[in-house]
Order: C-alpha cells, then sequence, then structure tokens
C-alpha cells in the first residue's frame, strides 16, 4: 500500500484537501475522526462506546484506541490501495508503530503535509463550517457555499454543524493539536518527510504542489 499523512489543526482543510486529492490522484481518504463519529452514532459499536468520553471533552482517545480502529479499516482495502491518512497517526507513539508497520510491511510512506493555519483563523472557519448530514462533504458559508442554500451539492443531503464544532470543543481540540500534534509535525519534518502547506491558501494549488513534490500519479 502507499500512504499519505495529513496534518493540521482543526479546521485547516483537511477534509477538502483530501477529497481533491482522491479526483487528482485516486488516493482515498481515510479519517480517523469521522469513523470515530461513525462508530459512536452505532449504538451496538464497542468501539464507540470506548471513544466516546474522549470524544465529548475534545480530547484525543488513547494511542492503544487509535491504533486498534486504524488497523482495523485497513481491512476493507486491497494491497495495492493508495491512502490518505487525515488525522492518524496524531501522537508520535502512533507514528512509532504505524513508520514500523509499514516498513516491516514493505508499504511506501511518501510523507506527511502539514496544512498550516492560525488559531484565530481556525476558530473563525470552524463557526462557518458546515458538513453534509449524508455523505459528509464539507462546506464553508462564506468560502465553499452549496449552490443551493443548506442542501449539498453532491447529493442533496442537508448541510449541519458538525457534532463537535461547538465553541468549547473547538478550543479543547486546538489546544491537544498544539500539545500533542505539533510536536509530531516537527518529528517528521526533521526527519524531512514533512512538506508545509498554507492552509489560506486554494486547496487546488495545495494539491498540484503535492502532485509535483511526490509524483503521486
Ligand atoms: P479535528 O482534526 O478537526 O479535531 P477529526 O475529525 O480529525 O477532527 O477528529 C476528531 C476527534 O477524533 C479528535 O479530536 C480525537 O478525539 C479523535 N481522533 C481522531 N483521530 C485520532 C487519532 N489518530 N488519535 C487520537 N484521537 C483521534
Ligand atoms: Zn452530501
Amino acid at each position: 500500500m502507499e500512504f499519505l499523512v495529513l496534518l493540521g489543526p482543526p479546521g485547516a482543510g483537511k477534509g477538502t484537501l483530501s477529497r481533491l486529492l482522491e479526483r487528482r490522484t485516486g488516493f482515498l481518504p481515510v479519517s480517523t475522526g469521522e469513523v470515530i463519529r461513525h462508530e459512536m452514532a452505532d449504538e451496538t459499536s464497542d468501539f464507540g462506546r470506548r471513544a466516546k468520553p474522549y470524544m465529548d471533552r475534545g480530547v484525543y482517545v488513547p494511542d492503544e484506541l487509535a491504533l486498534t480502529l486504524f488497523f482495523s479499516i485497513l481491512k476493507k482495502f486491497s494491497s495495492g490501495a493508495k491512502v490518505a491518512l487525515d488525522g492518524f497517526p496524531r501522537t508520535i507513539p502512533q507514528a512509532e508503530v504505524f513508520l514500523d508497520w509499514v516498513k516491516q510491511e514493505g508499504h511506501v510512506f511518501h510523507g506527511c503535509v502539514h496544512l498550516d493555519l492560525s488559531v484565530a483563523q481556525a476558530v473563525e472557519r470552524m463557526k462557518l463550517r458546515r458538513i453534509c448530514s449524508v455523505c459528509r462533504t464539507p462546506y464553508h458559508l462564506v468560502n465553499r457555499p452549496p449552490s443551493v442554500p443548506e442542501i449539498c451539492d453532491e447529493c442533496g443531503g442537508a448541510l449541519m454543524m458538525r457534532e463537535d464544532d461547538d465553541p468549547e470543543r473547538v478550543a479543547s481540540r486546538l489546544e491537544r493539536f498544539h500539545e500533542q500534534t505539533r510536536p509530531l509535525i516537527k518529528w517528521f519534518a526533521d526527519q524531512q518527510r514533512c512538506i508545509h502547506l498554507d492552509g489560506g491558501n486554494d486547496p487546488a494549488e495545495s494539491v498540484a504542489t503535492l502532485m509535483a513534490s511526490w509524483a503521486l500519479i
């Protein structure tokens, strides 16, 4: 398999970038946050029950739980799949396990994409962020509005605010990012395995930069 890893503060635009990247390169987006929210909506899911207390507080789930989730998600993919990981690994211990496994299994890790955005911009963006309640496509009421107000362009579903985009949890998620994920980005950068991109730029430009940097097609 081939992997790239997208990291950045909540609201930086990882979801939008990964969807565009899929169209241009075939890298399939996997958002561990989305999978956790999906599991939590399923009352019979043991994983959802274990993740809920952390998600309710806007903190990261323990590494062991994130790793279990990651390896179970992978079972759905074929051995030649190309995957863009949005939000995993998110801590240095997760990355160590991930990279050991990549090496052991002979997979390819292209590198980490750091999509950066200031705290103030991230907070502003999340106020105006909406997602489709059916297919989870992200929108922004000003920068990327749907053609018909409140309706998803892709599937006609109703738009809504994301479950954890309330101000308290946004603040907590941003703190967790600075405490636990910034050190990971530095860790990748120190190994020359990180590309830094401005989350304020046009996502199409960011995709072009990535394709040129890593020859992704
Ligand atoms: P955001 O990056 O906007 O906060 P995500 O949808 O990527 O949102 O993730 C939402 C939440 O899911 C995180 O705040 C965290 O609690 C949990 N989560 C997702 N991936 C991981 C991970 N790799 N390790 C720990 N927690 C995770
Ligand atoms: Zn939709």
